[in-house]
């Protein structure tokens, strides 16, 4: 019997629609079309793949308002968040691809030998809910330019919005080279151990693991962007009005489901007072809501899972003795109210693991190598922000992360790498050497 996913608004758990759950044969079948298609993508030259993509996003643009009321009613971002999630997706994607092209070209070392960047096969996405067309669009852009299929498995949260997008772009591309597989994580692992060459993935650190372990047993290749649990550091000479504006606008971002949130804010304690009484003046100004309501900035957390493990999160510092300088443990579903914690320490779940939800959580340091060593502290390496002036980039050179932000937020700008230390990931998107990250690298010598 056919098996049917539904979609909820989360706000206020109206269903949006359903989509079939596709089955373990059908993956198989569907990764076997999509290599026969690969096989004639990898004929066209480099110019005729960017120019097919960028004709296929320009099928998207008179979408763009349609998808983000739709990204919204699925996801629960503001619709001013999910209009930029949209744009920066549809027209992002059309640059991304010539950036890509530009890092496949093959190299003439000299002496006869060329460096090559061939296709691999099949590429298997798997995306997450929180930025669920951003995330999918920066694996499915290089994979394609590089000569790839793909067949895109998103998260069980968000199909509607990624059913949407692969179709308007498949009124373009040819037949069986981007397939969409839906369901959660059954779906998902039938396709990480089907045939397919490599596997690009974002999302938690856990679910990263288990991709790793189906993968061995073929050595796949692997794209993982994982978790965070970001700290920031504050100095005593801060600009504490930046530093401030930062460590709330980063904790709330997106209600506070970003992999690169800021979770645990380290503060010099002879600036502890205002730095917090500043915070609370920020933070308090949120408004909570659903994403058509006016003025709105934290929508509702995506399910209830999630929203009871940023509640136990809460609960767990209240009991360890945090202090509450705005929200609390009384939370209603599904919405968090914003919650400013002191007080943290080493030993509460905020610290320890990725709280996803609009958090600030801060701890009082009196020795700088105190402040870092626990900012190191942990499994994860994704971001990590310090603002100072005196010594900032020698605490900066310190932080053991992918991206390091200085007196601002990390990523950067042009065409960056999107990249983890530690078990926050490897194997990452964006730069030439992240669009290499798709291709298989031949050295040939004539
Ligand atoms: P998740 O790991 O629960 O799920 C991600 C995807 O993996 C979903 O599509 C899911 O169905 C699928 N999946 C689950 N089990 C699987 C399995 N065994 N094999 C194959 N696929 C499987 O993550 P989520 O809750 O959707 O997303 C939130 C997480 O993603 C957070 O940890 C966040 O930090 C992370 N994230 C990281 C980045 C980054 O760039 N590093 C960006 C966005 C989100």
């Amino acid at each position: 019997m056919e098996k049917r996913l539904a979609s909820y608004d989360p706000s206020n758990g109206e269903l949006l629609g359903e989509v079939e759950i596709t089955s373990t044969a059908q993956i198989g079948e569907m990764v076997e079309r999509a290599r026969a298609a690969g096989k004639e993508w990898q004929k066209f030259s480099f110019d005729e793949r960017v120019a097919q993509l960028e004709k296929a996003y320009a099928q998207l643009e008179p979408h763009l308002d349609e998808m983000a009321v739709l990204l919204s009613k699925e996801m629960g971002k503001d619709i001013r968040r999910a209009t930029g999630e949209v744009n920066g997706t549809v027209y992002g994607g059309s640059h991304m691809a010539r950036t890509a092209m530009a890092a496949l070209q093959s190299v003439d070392l000299g002496s006869g030998t060329h460096v090559e960047y061939k296709p691999l096969g099949v590429a298997a996405v798997i995306s997450p809910w929180n930025y669920p067309l951003a995330m999918a669009n920066n694996l499915i852009v290089p994979a394609l330019v590089a000569g790839n299929a793909v067949v895109f498995k998103p998260s069980e949260e968000t199909p509607l919005i990624a059913k949407a997008f692969v179709e308007h772009l498949n009124q373009v591309l040819p037949q069986d080279l981007l397939q969409i597989v839906y369901g959660d994580g059954e779906q998902g692992k039938a396709l990480v151990e089907g045939d397919v060459n490599i596997i690009a993935f974002t999302g938690s650190q856990a679910t990263g693991k288990q991709i790793m372990a189906s993968a061995a047993d073929q050595l796949k290749r692997l794209v993982m962007e994982l978790g965070g649990n970001d700290p920031m550091i504050v100095m005593q000479d801060a600009n504490l009005e930046s530093a401030a504006r930062f460590a709330v606008g980063c904790s709330f971002e997106n209600a506070g489901q970003m992999c690169i949130a800021t979770e645990r804010i380290y503060v010099d304690e002879r600036v502890a007072d205002k730095f917090e009484q500043r915070v609370v003046e920020l933070a308090s100004a949120y408004q909570v809501g659903p994403w058509d309501m006016p003025g709105v900035n934290i929508g509702p957390i995506i399910n209830a899972k999630q929203h009871g493990k940023i509640v136990e999160h809460i609960r767990d510092a209240e009991t360890k003795g945090a202090r509450f300088l705005l929200g609390g443990s009384q939370q209603e579903e599904p919405y968090i109210n914003p919650t400013v914690i002191a007080d943290m320490t080493p030993d509460m779940l905020m610290e320890q693991n990725e709280t996803f939800g609009p958090v600030v959580s801060i701890s009082r340091y009196s020795d700088i190598d105190e402040a870092i060593r626990r900012a190191n502290d942990s499994t994860y390496g994704l971001g990590a922000v310090v603002y100072g002036s005196k010594g900032v980039d020698i605490v900066a050179e310190q932080l053991e992360a992918g991206m390091i932000g200085i007196n601002q937020g990390v990523g950067g700008g042009g065409d960056a790498p999107w990249v983890g230390a530690k078990q926050s990931g490897f194997g990452f998107h964006g730069s030439p050497e992240g669009h290499r990250q798709f291709a298989q690298v031949r050295v040939v010598s004539r």
